[in-house]
């Protein structure tokens, strides 16, 4: 390979002829370029040969990897070609995603680097804004998107919601509970949301959805119930866990105000820190975490006392799926006594929503499962507010935990 069909090989150039290479004044490479015959004259959406239109806006400039530290650009001819189907669009080129300034090389490697590293990290990286980032990765998701259909074949599912920007906007996710994989995303929580998804899905696979592992709210159950004939609906562990972390937050609270109020600074700063330790897995606790819960047995019964609740229930999805109900009726039992009023309210919630709990531990739903998933997205999609647009939450997301990240460009 010689002279000027290197640069195609450097740029990564597949199907198009290099016609001229320059470098500008402020020391960039610009490669001039055209498709080969084969490629000209397509529409982005279809790919179908189309009649030519006009000439466009003239040249154009697509940025392309970097060669070394030197900034590099892709120039052509953007001509304009009608579609029977699309109308008048620009004509694609192989080279780069439609409506992009970017080469397809650049996309996929800042995609790439968006899963793997922060918002910052691949802005400084790739020498570009964090917004052009968002919008790359909107593009590699709906790109993998229309390549790959995530809703074949969903038998169960988890629907749930995320709250972003700190509880000022929420998302919807649905999870396959057999992949573990994201396979839908959207804007709001409320009826219309999850309607979107089951038009979507279409009637046929909403008859074989067999379970919906969700927290129970209305806005899910309902319009599931009605157009998901053959879907169990579960009450999904993760938020049955969560409901009584949450009681248990509230008693630390509660005793760390009292002892605060009582002027023990020691004590109330030792709760403050215990939080963690409460909070964690006893599995996973540290041994430093581990002194601090057996110190908190010794100053603080009632803490303590709740903190064995908590843990209680948490072993109903840990027991064989036999003794959960007993394990499940024990735990009850225990909450209505406890006189820790969080824990007599979470009692009573938890025997409304007993056909729920029942069904998820009928059909083996365990907690530690369903925790994976919430925290991996809760964690993606915090990552995700570095690109300033829900879009961009939504396909760091759908890119990450759906499987559809593109690979490395040339390996
Ligand atoms: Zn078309």
């Amino acid at each position: 390979m010689r002279g000027i069909r290197v640069w195609a090989r450097l740029l990564g150039l597949a199907r198009a002829v290099v016609e001229d290479v320059w470098m500008t004044a402020d020391g960039a490479v610009v490669v001039a370029a055209r498709p080969t015959a084969r490629e000209r004259d397509r529409c982005p959406f279809c790919r179908r040969r189309c009649p030519g239109y006009d000439l466009g806006e003239g040249r154009r400039r697509w940025r392309a990897l970097d060669l070394g530290t030197t900034f590099a650009y892709v120039e052509a001819d953007a001509p304009r070609v009608a579609c029977r189907r699309h109308g008048v669009v620009v004509a694609a080129v192989p080279w780069a995603r439609h409506d992009s300034w970017f080469t397809q090389t650049f996309e996929d490697q800042a995609a790439w680097l968006a899963v793997n590293a922060s918002a910052t990290a691949v802005a400084r990286l790739m020498r570009t804004s964090w917004r052009a980032v968002g919008g790359i990765c909107r593009r590699a998701a709906d790109e993998a998107r229309a390549q790959r259909d995530l809703l074949a074949g969903l038998r169960r599912i988890g629907v749930d919601e995320i709250s972003v920007r700190k509880g000022r906007s929420y998302l919807t996710v649905v999870v396959c509970h057999d992949s573990g994989r994201l396979v839908w995303a959207a804007p709001g929580r409320d009826r219309k949301t999850v309607e979107k998804f089951l038009d979507l899905l279409g009637d046929d696979r909403c008859a074989r959805l067999e379970l919906v592992a969700c927290d129970m709210a209305d806005w899910i159950t309902r319009p599931i119930a009605e157009r998901c004939p053959g879907a169990t609906v579960c009450l999904d562990p993760f938020h049955v866990v969560k409901l009584a972390t949450d009681a248990l937050d509230e008693i630390r609270r509660e005793v760390w105000n009292e002892a605060r109020r009582a002027g023990e600074v020691a004590l109330a700063k030792e709760l403050k820190g215990a939080r963690f330790a409460l909070w964690k897995n006893p599995e996973n606790l540290t041994p430093r975490q581990q002194l601090k819960l057996a110190h908190i047995q010794r100053i603080n019964q009632r803490l303590f006392r709740a903190y064995l609740l908590k843990e209680h229930l948490r072993q109903i999805y840990r027991v064989d799926p036999g003794d959960a109900a007993g394990v499940l009726n024990a735990s009850l039992k225990w909450a209505w006594r406890c006189r820790l009023a969080p824990f007599v309210k979470l009692a009573r919630t938890i025997r409304d929503q007993r056909p729920g709990i029942e069904a998820a531990l009928r059909n083996q739903l365990s907690n530690a499962r369903t925790e994976q998933i919430n925290t991996q997205i809760r964690l993606i999609t915090r990552r995700g507010f570095g690109y300033h647009s829900q879009e961009a939450v939504i396909a760091l997301a759908m890119l990450s935990l759906g499987g559809l990240c593109p690979p490395l460009p040339g390996r």
